[in-house]
This record gives structure tokens, sequence and C-alpha cells, in this order.
């Protein structure tokens, strides 16, 4: 029924009729997700409210900020502290290249912080200010949903305001989750790791995820002693278990101190620390201990269970292929739906809202082919399928092309770290299938290689293609000889199971 609405048009630019409702959109969540939709949808003409908890610049108490996690707490800060790290390695190299750095070089964390602060604080605006200059009316206050078209905006002071619409969207996002161990709360996760007041010596990350590499990469690039434990025999569980294995061996190369298929039990409070105990009997005495160990929906406190809108098991909206929930007048996007939990996916979505509620064309989000990238240092960054993939869901023989070099940087510096990269051809079609990459520069590099791949380029289109000299991301059209030819639906032959 929802579908057959949406084909006919009949969510189209709003008309006279339904000028009764306060709002034609409200939009609870003004993080990538939402900001995007109500932008997006002021633009096809429609009146949009927005609401959102103000934010603290330090403290992480509050969970909000107009710009949402990624600008707030998540990529934004996240990437300037990786930033910041990679200066530490750069200065080693830049010795064997002539830098003659006699002086003692100090890390200022307290310097970095406030930077990083007054950034955000910057974007923050900016993003006000993109709301504003599209007629979006922004309240500040905590939203929740009364109704299949009516909603409730707490603001600080506790007064309570509310408003129609004709359709509502939940943009809310996610949380870091913690693990309910003895002494759990001795642990912090991200929000609080951005902004810590002093930088610790030694921290014990838990998880083998996005955030737990990059800041294992962060941490470790800052001087300080990194332990990272995590359940399986490698980090990043979904990647290419080849590029897993790089990961692994480059951050044990940089000086982090992994503890593979480990777990902590306990978290002790001593005079010397914090004691994490672990299921493997280690006791590691630390400053700081990160729990990077997933997100969940934020949905408690948003009343949709109650109005109808259906949650799955891990409390995430559950929504059809336009994002929209088992309510026909609520919309969902972003990370509190549990699709694909990035940044420009969210974008996607909400986008494709716009188009389909306002704009007039109904948009599906297309989730193949999004390239990712963990900035772990130095970064990976992926694009389609892993080998594992490709062997599972490729139709006949896979191919598979990889290239382990030495970047032209470390032949001076001495850096002793290769980078590796990798194809995945669907032999039968030549197609490129999967594309990975381990190294500096990855992210800016499979960015662009992800163009062909959604274009459905062929091997020897990328062969054809003249390589840029010297640079590494040349490798990827000079890759001639086969590594591994995989037989349709036999086992993928990677050196690391
Ligand atoms: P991830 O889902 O990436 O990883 C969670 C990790 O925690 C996994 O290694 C998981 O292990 C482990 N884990 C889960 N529960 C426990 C537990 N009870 N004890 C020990 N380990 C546990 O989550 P993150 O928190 O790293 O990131 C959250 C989301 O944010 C990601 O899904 C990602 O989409 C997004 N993000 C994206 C970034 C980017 O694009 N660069 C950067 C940062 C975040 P196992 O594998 O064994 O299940």
């Amino acid at each position: 029924m929802a579908r057959k609405m949406l084909i006919d048009g009949e969510l189209s630019q709003p008309n006279a009729e339904e000028a009764h409702y306060d709002f034609d959109l409200f939009v609870i969540g003004a993080g990538s997700g939402g900001v995007r939709a109500a932008r997006f949808s002021a633009n096809y003409g429609a009146k949009v409210g927005i609401c959102e908890l103000p934010f603290h610049p330090i403290s992480s108490e509050v969970i909000g900020g107009i710009g949402g996690t990624c600008v707030i707490r998540g990529c934004v800060p996240k990437k300037i502290l990786v930033y910041a790290a990679t200066y530490g390695g750069e200065l080693e190299d830049a010795r064997n290249f002539g830098w003659e750095l006699n002086e003692k070089i100090d890390f200022n964390w307290k310097k970095l912080l406030h930077k990083k602060t007054e950034e955000i604080v910057r974007l923050n605006g900016i993003y006000k200010r993109l709301l504003a200059n599209a007629g979006v009316k922004t309240f500040e206050g905590e939203g929740k949903v009364v109704g299949p078209n009516e909603v409730e905006v707490t603001q600080l002071d506790g007064t309570k305001l509310s408003f129609t619409a004709k359709h509502i969207l939940i943009a809310t996002g996610s949380r870091a989750h913690r693990p309910s161990i003895p002494g759990q709360e001795l642990a912090i996760t991200s929000d609080e790791a951005l902004s810590l007041e002093e930088l610790p010596k030694h921290a014990v990350i838990v998880g083998g995820g996005y955030i737990a590499v990059e800041f294992a990469s962060i941490w470790k690039g800052m001087g300080l002693n990194v332990d990272l434990c995590f359940r399986k025999e490698l980090p990043l569980r979904g990647f290419d278990d080849e590029m897993r294995a790089v990961v692994a061996r480059n951050l044990e190369g940089r000086g982090i101190n992994l503890h593979p298929r480990t777990c902590l039990t306990q978290l002790i409070k001593t005079e010397n620390g914090i004691k994490a105990i672990t299921d493997q009997g280690e006791e590691l005495t630390t400053d700081v201990v990160l729990f990077a160990t997933g997100r969940a929906p934020n949905t408690k406190r948003l009343n949709l269970e109650a109005v109808g809108v259906e949650l799955d098991e891990t409390g995430a909206v559950k929504v059809d292929e336009y994002s929209r929930t088992s309510i026909p007048s609520i919309w969902a996007v972003g990370d509190v739906t549990n699709r694909m939990n990035l940044t420009p996916v969210a974008l996607m979505e909400a986008t494709c809202f716009a188009k389909t509620v306002f704009g007039g064309q109904p948009t599906k989000p297309d989730y193949k082919d999004v390239p990712v990238a963990v900035f772990s240092i130095p970064p990976l960054s992926v694009v389609g399928l892993s080998e594992e993939q490709a062997v599972d869901e490729a139709n006949g023989d896979i191919s598979v092309f990889t290239s382990t070099f030495n970047p032209m940087k470390n032949t001076i510096s001495g850096r002793q770290e290769k980078t590796v990269m990798k194809l995945v051809v669907e032999a039968e079609t030549d197609k490129v299938i999967g594309a990975s990459m381990c190294g500096p520069d990855a992210p800016e590099i499979i960015q662009g290689i992800a163009v062909a791949v959604k274009c459905g380029a062929t091997k020897q289109q990328f062969d054809s293609t003249v390589g840029i000299h010297p640079s590494a991301a040349e490798e990827f059209v000079t890759m001639r000889s086969v590594t591994r030819r995989i037989a349709a639906g036999s086992k993928p032959k990677t050196n690391n199971p």
C-alpha cells in the first residue's frame, strides 16, 4: 500500500488541503541525515521544523548538538585527531629526508583539544545557518512522537511545545554501547575519548571495529602505550581477511599491543589507575579503558512503539526501501534504522527521502558498492566485495590480483611498512567487483576506484588506464598477473584464514 501511494505520486508537493498541519515535515534529530532531509525537503517547498538538543563542546553528558554525531563527536573530531597523530610518525620519517629535528619535540594535547573544539563550534554554527538559510525552523529540545502526525519538544527549561506535521522523520542516530562487566562505569566511550582533559599515558581499548582500530592508531601516534583487546583472531570482522591481517600487522608494527581472542571480564579501580582483567588471565593496569564495542540505535525515549512504529530486536526503527516505518506518516533515516551506519549513507537515505516525499520522484537508496575507510594509521579503504564475499556471491570463478610493495617514501625514510592493494575480479565477465587498499592515502585513492567499480569497469579497462607516475595509486592499473584463481563455490585461499 505504502509503495503504491509513493509510485502514484500521492506524496509529492504539499497542497492547500494539507495547510492545517503546523509543518509538512517535522524532523527529530539534526545530525547528518536529519539536516540533509530537512534542507532538501524545504528546498522542494515543504514547511519544515527540526529539533535537536543543544550541546556542550567539551562535556559529553548531553548527547546532542546540531550537526550530530559525525560533526560533534564522530567523524570530524576523530579525523582531526588522526591528522594530529600522523604528524608523530611523519616527523620521524622526515629525518632521513634531511630534516634536523634536534630540539625536543613535544605534543600539546590541550592545544589540539582547544583547536578541535573551535572547529566543532564553527561547524555547529554552519549547520545552524544551513538550516536557517533553507527556511527550516529549528527548536532546541528533546523530541518525541505523540501520534502519527504529532510531536512534542521538551526544551531545556522543561517547557513543552507541541506541533502537528504531515510527515515525521526520525533521525536520532545511535549511541555507544557498553558491555555490562563489573566495573564498566570506570570505562569511557569514544564520546569522552575525543575530549579527555588530560592525555593518558596508557590505554586499554576493547573492540575490534572501526572505532577501536582508529583510536589505537590515534593514541599510539600521540605516544601512549596502547593495548587493543578484541574477540576474534583479527580485528575488523566483515572486511577482507587478507586486509584485516595487513591492518593487524601494521598496528603491531607501530607498537600497539594486540590481544586477539580476548575480552575484559572486570575493571577495578586501584591507586595506580584501572586494573583491567581479561578472560585470558592477564591484568593490565592502565589510565583509561575505552569501550569501542558498537553502537545502539537511539530510540528509547521517542515513544515510537506506543504510536505503532515497529522496532527490530536491536531497537532500530524498521523501515521499507523508501525509509518509511510501519506508520505511513512516519519515516526514519540514518543509524537509527541500523542499515549501513555511515554518514554518507545517512545523507543518501535523507536525499532519497526528500525526493520521494516532497520531490515527486520515489527514490530508493542504493547500498551497492558503498566505499568505506577505516582511519587507522595507515588507513584501510575498500569498495565492493571482499574475496570471501565474492566467493559466496559472485557468479562463477574469481580472479584475485594483489600487490604488496614498499611505498617510495619508505625507501628513504626507512619505515618498514608495506602498502597492500587488492582487486577481486569476476572471471567470466572480467568485471572488478572488489578493491581494497591499506596504505597512505587509501581513502583518497579508493574514492576514485569506487566510481570505476560502480560503473562496472572491467579489469581490462583498469589495465588500459595509464598510471600516474610515481604514485602508489598507479599499482591499481598495473597488476598484470593473477595472484590466485578461485573456482566457483570453493573456499577463498588467503594467506590468513
Ligand atoms: P563496530 O560495529 O565497527 O565494532 C564493534 C566491535 O566491538 C567489534 O569488533 C565487536 O566484536 C566488538 N564487540 C561488541 N560487543 C563486544 C563485547 N561485549 N565485548 C567485546 N567486544 C565486543 O563498532 P564501533 O563501535 O567501532 O563503531 C560503531 C559504528 O560507527 C560502526 O558500525 C561504523 O559504522 C561507524 N563508524 C564508522 C567509521 C568510519 O567510517 N571510518 C569510524 C567510526 C565509526 P565482534 O567483531 O567479535 O562482534
